[in-house]
């Protein structure tokens, strides 16, 4: 065996050292791609699943949020101020924005507003729950029966908020941190078709907000990074709430997400903490493909963003029928759901529960 020489010994100790270094060299717009969250230990998850409350997101948010709001309408306005209002009486300090603007639909010109919400928007890193809160408009011809759109998406704009109200101490803690990876909440506008779907009848208020986020630097001084950099994960709930949930995997690059979403499926089912759940896992399916759908991560995946869309498929039996509404949802999956979305934010964010974590010095 021949004897290294000092400039080869030299070498191979500054690869030791650039390895060891490696994770601060990587540019912050590329952690998203190594991203690892935290796995919390049984009582940690016993924790975080006992802050979530369905009755209250019933009644606070559910409540709130069934009634029609197609863009422009009375109920659209009533949406926007209880999302802007409930985020603004939490302790963890969201900075809510609007972005609001007018567009040409086939019943002429509408008002949109997406509502944003950041818990830190120094941040550079945001991990982004997204859901759409219009209503499918339907002309007055149907009887005065009304489409309040449930699944669609009334319930996943519910979860966000209860989300944001059920870790509001984690999130809290979480800003304060300084961390450089935060959560930022997107409510759509114009989701829905007006009349009937097509590239430019559909999809308002996230290709409104894409392009926007698009031709935004981020951080602010930065020359050849935007606001859509900062998304390290595009996680968007929709048609959600019917009975017998199943997310499959549409895209091979977010699917480590999708099976860290069974993971914690059978992390809280051995817990037992998932109701009516007879099998480990149930709701979270990344080996089952399925094809592209349309909805508001489109504008967002044609940017190079990573997509988790967690829609059920097959779409629920009451989809776009005026049956989509509160009596026919399921109230225990919708519970189970919010359990295992609140481990996955809190785990994704690497944050541990505020009376779980050990306080070093006194
Ligand atoms: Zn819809």
């Amino acid at each position: 065996m021949a004897e290294m020489s000092f400039s080869s010994r030299l070498l191979a100790l500054i690869g030791i050292l650039t390895t060891l270094t490696s994770c601060d060299t990587i540019p912050w717009q590329e952690k998203k791609l190594k991203h690892e969250a935290t796995t919390l230990n049984s009582s940690e998850l016993s924790s975080i699943v006992a802050h979530t409350d369905l009755d209250r997101m019933w009644q606070k948010d559910l409540k709130s949020m069934l009634v029609v709001r197609y863009p422009g309408s009375a109920g659209s306005q009533q949406v926007q101020q209880h999302i802007k209002s409930t985020l603004s009486l939490l302790k963890a300090g969201w900075d809510v924005t609007e972005d609001s603007f007018y567009a040409n639909t086939p019943y002429g010109q509408l008002p949109f507003t997406n509502i944003i919400a950041t818990l830190n928007p120094t941040a550079k890193r945001q991990l982004v729950l997204a859901c759409h809160y219009d209503s499918k408009y339907y002309p007055p011809q149907w009887d005065g029966r009304e489409f309040l759109g449930a699944i669609d998406s009334a319930v996943p704009c519910s979860m966000i908020l209860e989300l944001s109200r059920a870790q509001d101490d984690e999130l809290k803690t979480l800003k304060n941190s300084g961390s450089d990876l935060s959560l930022q909440l997107l409510f759509f506008d114009g989701e829905e078709a007006l009349y009937q779907w097509t590239s430019e009848d559909s999809l308002y208020g996230s290709r409104h907000l894409a392009h926007k986020m698009a031709t935004a630097s981020h951080p602010p001084e930065a020359t050849n990074t935007s606001q859509l950099d900062s998304i390290d994960l595009f996680v968007l709930l929709d048609l959600i709430g019917g009975p017998n949930p199943r997310f499959g995997n549409q895209f091979s690059s977010t699917t480590r997400w999708l099976s860290r979403l069974r993971n914690i499926e059978r992390r809280l089912h051995a817990l037992g903490q998932l109701e009516n759940h007879p099998n480990e896992v149930q709701y979270f399916w990344p080996g089952l493909h399925v094809g592209l759908i349309l909805d508001d991560h489109i504008p967002f995946l044609n940017r190079g963003v990573r997509i988790l869309h967690l829609i059920s498929t097959p779409f629920p039996a009451v989809w776009h029928t005026f049956d989509d509404n509160e009596e026919n949802l399921d109230q225990t999956s919708i519970s189970n759901l919010n359990k295992i979305l609140q481990v996955f934010v809190l785990e994704y964010l690497n944050k541990k529960s505020p009376e779980n974590q050990v306080v070093e010095g006194s």
